[in-house]
Parts: C-alpha cells; structure tokens; sequence
C-alpha cells in the first residue's frame, strides 16, 4: 500500500459515500477492461464470488461439484453453501492444477458443475475442461482467486470461462483489503448475481439514494449482503495500476530462483505451462527423495537463518471438516504428494537480491555442518 491508495481512501471518506457506490462501479469496469471480461460484479470475497456463482449457475442442493481438494479450503466450502457435495478431483503433478483427465475420473451422473483452479497464480488448462463439459452442460466455474495478471493462450486468465471468481483478500496480489469479483460472459447471469449480492433488491441502494423520491424496491427471491465498500473499491483502482509492474517484478526474481534451483539436486521449482504464463502468486518448490533433508526439514533450515517459508497449498480432503465426506472417493495421489512435499518461498515486489540470496544459500546447504 502507498501513498495514493492512502489518499483515495480519504477522497472516499471526505465524499460521505462510503458504502458501495461510484467506485464499486468503476472498479468493476476497470477490472472488466483488464481481464477481458463482458460482466464484472464486486463481492465482498471471491468466497462470496464463488457461492452466487454456483447460484446463477443452478447448482442444486444434492447435486455434485467436481473441484481440486489440493487448493484453499474455499473452494470446497462453496458447493456446500448450496446443499452440493465437492467431489474431489487430483491434479496434474507438474502444475497443481485439474485437468479434463482428472476431472473425466471424478464425474458422476449428479455433477452439474466444476470449479477449476488456478493454483498460486498457474493458469489451468481450460479449453480441453470445457471441451469435456460443456456437451454434458456441466457448468465450468473458474477460480481465479489467485490469477489476477496471469495469462491463458495469449489472454488474461478467466476471459474464456462463462463465470469466474477473484480475490483481493491481501494475501493475493491486487487487494482491497478483503474483497472480490465475479466476472462472466452470460448477461443474465451477471445481472443475477448483481442483484443477489445485494439482498436481491430490485434497485441498488445507490441508484435509489441518487433520487429525492426514490420508487419502492421490490425483493424478488432471497439474496445476501456480499457487497464491496467504495473504500475498498478506491485501493482496488489504485492497485489495478500497479499490477503490471509488480507482475513484471515478481516474475524477475521469480526467474532469479529457478535459475538457481534449476542446479539444485532434488528440488523442483513451480514454472510457466506451455500454454500461459503465471503471476507467481506463489512461488513453491517440491522438495523430492533426493534432497539432503524433507520438506519439513527445509522449512526449518529456513527458519533458522531468519527466513520464513510456508508449506504448500493445503489439501482439502485432508481436513477435519470433510473427514466424514461421504462423496464419491477418487484416489489423490499427485495431491497427496504436492501437499506433503511443496513450501512456498518469501516472494514479493519489494524482495532484495540479497534477502534473496540468503534464501539460496539455505536451499543450497539446508544441512550445513
Ligand atoms: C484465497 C483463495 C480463495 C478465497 O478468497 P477470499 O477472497 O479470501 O474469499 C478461494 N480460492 C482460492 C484458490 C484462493 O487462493
């Protein structure tokens, strides 16, 4: 955060309109213009995102959703919100991220929908996931949570899914501080989901507040208050300025440790697909059988010269909230491995070369005597 989105938030409160407003709507058409997309609706979070997804898109309680259980826990809960069960699929061991196989392997007679992720920035594979879906009208939900400034076949990821679903939450890249997006090329959809997320009323609480007399709303099903603030959305504009830059950046030292990593013996660094091009929002590293000590070791090694790593992207499956999931069991075993195996390296624009280095030379020598 800098001085500008600092100054934008004040412009907000000295303007007396704090709720969403002007500036949600700005930020949804920015956004739109970034990523490509036909419809953009702000959320409170892409949780809330992807909850009116699996709404407009007609998911019906008892029904099954296909997702990765290698991803944040969000994407699992989101069919549950709706009375569906995730149905776990596993995910490609070189990239994190499900493919038309995996997913092929985890449908059922009751799937109507699948939520494809974008792990850590690494755009999925979705052409081939909506060649698969779409004869069987199997609705394909993007989660870009991650993915804001990656690239799919030449475009910005999510341009090509009939609905996506972004975060802000500060964790990600471009934040609001908590916040989301719901993008989509169906208008009917869109329009749908702009009105759920504001308690379903017929006219938005800023359009009836721009009039003396405002007529009366009307409340055609049950909706939710999944609202982006104006505050918010004021550091999201700013933000959307800086994305390319600090995209660009990332990608640098990105590139400065899998060159390094590239000539270490048993690990294996996250990387480009063929066919796109990532954010790094996570830079991870598998630690295979053939490194001097385990995943968990290293992140010791880490912690003791100062450096603090993460473990991998959870895996759902493994949680005590789904420890009785009664869907349909596929075996996970590229998850499996990924979730025990992988650490996410300190990666971020203002990085140093030689806070870098002092990473390296743990990776180096995790063991020295
Ligand atoms: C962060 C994240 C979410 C949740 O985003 P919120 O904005 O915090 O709700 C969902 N899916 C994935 C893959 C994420 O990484």
């Amino acid at each position: 955060m800098g001085e500008d989105e600092i100054a934008a938030v004040t412009d907000v409160l000295r303007s007396g309109w704090v709720a969403q407003g002007p500036r949600v709507a700005e930020f949804e058409r920015r956004f739109a213009d970034m990523q490509d997309a036909h419809h953009a609706v702000a959320t409170s979070s892409c949780t809330s995102a992807l909850h009116l997804a699996l709404v407009v898109a007609g998911v019906r309680p008892g029904s099954h959703v296909v997702v990765p259980s290698y991803s944040f826990i969000a994407t699992s809960n989101a069919p549950t919100y709706v009375g569906a069960s995730p149905i776990f699929a596993d995910v490609d061991p070189v990239t994190g991220n499900i493919t038309a196989e995996t997913i092929a392997a985890a449908l059922t007679p009751e799937t109507t929908a699948v939520i494809a992720v974008d792990q850590g920035g690494v755009p999925v594979d979705l052409d081939p996931i909506k060649a698969l879906c779409e004869p069987m009208a199997i609705t394909v939900i993007e989660d870009a949570a991650c993915a804001a400034g990656s690239v799919y076949r030449g475009r910005p990821v999510g341009a090509g899914a009939e609905v996506a679903a972004w975060s802000f939450h500060p964790r990600k890249i471009l934040t609001t501080g908590e916040g989301g997006m719901l993008t989509s090329t169906n208008a009917a959809w869109a329009l749908r989901a702009r009105r759920l997320r504001e308690h379903a009323m017929s006219a938005s609480a800023a359009s009836r507040h721009a009039e003396v007399l405002s007529g009366p709303e009307e409340y055609a099903e049950v909706g939710f208050n999944y609202r982006m603030t104006d505050l918010q959305a004021a550091v999201g504009l700013v933000q959307i300025e800086r994305l390319g830059e600090v995209v660009r950046r990332r990608r640098e030292l990105a590139a400065a440790y899998s060159k390094e990593i590239a000539e270490i013996d048993g690990l294996r660094a996250v990387e480009d697909p063929s066919y796109g091009t990532t954010n790094y929002q996570s830079y991870w590293v598998e630690v295979r059988e053939d490194y001097p000590v385990s995943r968990d070791g290293l992140l010791g090694a880490l912690a003791r010269a100062g450096v603090s790593a993460r473990r991998g992207i959870m895996a759902a499956h493994l949680e005590p909230a789904y420890a009785d999931h009664r869907g349909v069991v596929v075996p996970l075993p590229a998850t499996e491995r990924l979730t025990r195996n992988t650490l996410i390296l300190p990666l971020y624009h203002q990085l140093l070369a030689s806070e870098q280095q002092r990473v390296i030379d743990v990776l180096r020598d995790p063991a020295p005597s």
